[in-house]
């Protein structure tokens, strides 16, 4: 990388004035004294560019949002600022350096970008690195080496990397990790990588304190739903950038009973047609992301169905309802809020471990106020506690990050051929929600029952035993780095 060079020429607490010497470029910075929001573009650290070589040519007005810029460095005599470059042919990162004469601050210069960079969010780190090498077409390690990792070294952090060497060493590694060393984990994979990591969490006598644990999302694997939910992106620049930029956010997580095993979800359940077409394509991972719109196309066409009996905990299901009262919610920015700062879950903490079970487990009687209704040809169940479930597909639009409610949909298998496929094209809009095929409704607890144990059930993307299955909510009881505290959705615009 080829770095210009330069000198301040002056300096006062709200600009920064610095022309850039090395024959290509003049810089006239002025940075806002407002801290910066977590949306880009909001707080701007203005730049007048002219080209050295043609110095009669008018000076060009370059707009540098603060939010891409990741650390500014003090020596004795020199700044050097870097920030977030996104040609794809290039560094991720790019630095200035400014000679600063004698007389100038420059430490406190390097402060004052570094304020305005970064307002409240605490800066420089320390994140541990969980990377599945086995996740999506295997190319974690590649996109975190030669991409991603560039954004959190320019940002000074201060990074441990841990390969996973088989299914499960996730959860292995939570399960000991020492909290205090870290101040976030970082997936890079698919959605499963975090549900290893949150139920490695949930198996400590800590669980409440390590569910506390902030959890960041760079996308490598075939299903980065999270990642599109939480960063409206799955580009690994873009999303690295969100966690660097991004907020702490508690957020809902199901606590789900099979037979005697009890773990937890922070994506989805499925059952049905989106289940077959996440883990009945597990051979054609060569596909990436293209495999699951390949199984929900073969699942409609061969009109597939699957008998089940569903039970729900239903909070509304009055669709004009909930869209009305998720605007509103949205509307509301929630704050930033640190590794220490309670949440709703401790504010209760008689437990140390997970929640106790609000309403039993799957082999409890049900509680008599839940509607159950049996389905000799159900299509597709689907809880989810985010909105996207895939890059575009966007099932749950009115879902928010710790509401205490999940979604839940159903779609019968039986409607008209033409209907089922329009249905599921809907959903990258999020029409399908309006579909009258389509019931949807916010709960706080289900069971599904399938009819069949030969059908497939998909927890976060992981394959489940299909035998029973509930689940329940827990209130803020997990922590994700989100860019700005809130998902995104087709309900958001
Ligand atoms: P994808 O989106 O490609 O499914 P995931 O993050 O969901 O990516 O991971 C897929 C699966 O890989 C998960 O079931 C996880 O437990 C498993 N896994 C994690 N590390 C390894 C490894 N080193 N070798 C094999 N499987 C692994
Ligand atoms: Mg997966």
């Amino acid at each position: 990388m080829t770095t210009p060079t330069g000198y301040a020429v002056g300096y006062n607490d709200a600009s920064i004035q610095c022309f850039i010497t090395d024959g290509e470029l003049c810089f006239n910075a002025q940075s806002t004294t407002d801290s910066p929001a977590h949306g880009d573009g909001a707080h701007v650290w203005k730049a007048n560019l002219r080209n050295c070589c043609s110095p009669t040519k008018p000076f060009k007005s370059k707009t540098i949002p603060l939010y891409e810029v990741l650390s500014a460095n003090s020596s004795r005599d020199e700044l050097t600022i870097t920030c977030v470059r996104r040609h794809r042919s290039k560094s991720p990162v790019k630095s200035y350096v400014f000679h600063i004469p004698s007389g100038h601050d420059c430490k406190k210069l390097a402060e004052t970008v570094w304020a305005a960079a970064y307002g409240n969010i605490t800066r420089r780190k320390r994140a541990l690195v969980l990377l599945n090498p086995f996740g999506g077409s295997g190319k974690a390690k590649f996109l975190w080496n030669e991409i991603a990792s560039h954004i959190f070294k320019a940002a000074l952090y201060d990074i441990d990397v841990l390969e996973t060497q088989y299914a499960g060493h996730a959860t292995e590694m939570a399960s000991k990790l020492e909290l205090n060393k870290y101040d976030m984990v970082i997936c890079v994979s698919g959605d499963g990588l975090a549900h290893e990591v949150l139920n490695g969490f949930a198996k400590r006598p800590d669980a409440v304190e390590a569910l506390a644990m902030p959890v960041g999302f760079v996308p490598a694997g075939s299903g980065n739903a999270s990642a599109k939910s939480i960063y409206n992106t799955q580009k690994h620049i873009e999303c690295a950038l969100s966690i660097v930029k991004g907020v702490a956010t508690p957020v809902d997580l199901l606590s789900m009973t099979q037979g005697d095993q009890r773990y937890l979800s922070y994506l989805s359940t499925s059952f049905g047609v989106i289940a077959d077409a996440d883990l009945g394509t597990e051979h054609l991972r060569w596909m990436g992301q293209a495999r699951f719109t390949y199984g929900v196309v073969r699942s409609i066409l061969l009109r597939t169905a699957y008998p089940c009996t569903i039970s729900l905990s239903i909070a509304t299901d009055d669709k004009a309802r909930m869209k009305k009262e998720y605007l509103e919610r949205n509307a509301i920015a929630h704050t930033s809020i640190g590794r220490t700062a309670a949440t709703p879950a401790d504010e209760d903490a008689s437990f140390k471990g997970l929640p106790p079970l609000k309403y039993g487990t799957v082999k409890d009687p049900l509680p008599p106020d839940w509607v159950t209704k049996s389905f000799p040809r159900m299509g597709t169940f689907y809880a989810g506690l985010m909105p996207y479930m895939s890059s575009t597909a966007c099932f749950f639009p009115t879902i928010t990050p710790a509401s205490g409610l999940m979604d839940v949909l159903y779609i019968e298998a039986d409607i008209p051929f033409l209907n089922a496929l329009k249905t599921v094209g809907a959903v990258d809009s999020a029409k399908h929600f309006d579909s009258d095929y389509c019931y949807y409704a916010k709960c706080d607890a289900f069971r599904l029952v399938p009819a069949r144990d030969t059908d497939l059930i998909s927890v976060d993307g992981e394959k489940k035993p299909c035998e029973p299955i509930q689940g329940e909510i827990h209130h803020a009881l997990g922590m994700i780095i989100t860019k700005n505290g809130k998902y995104f959705s087709q309900f958001s615009d």
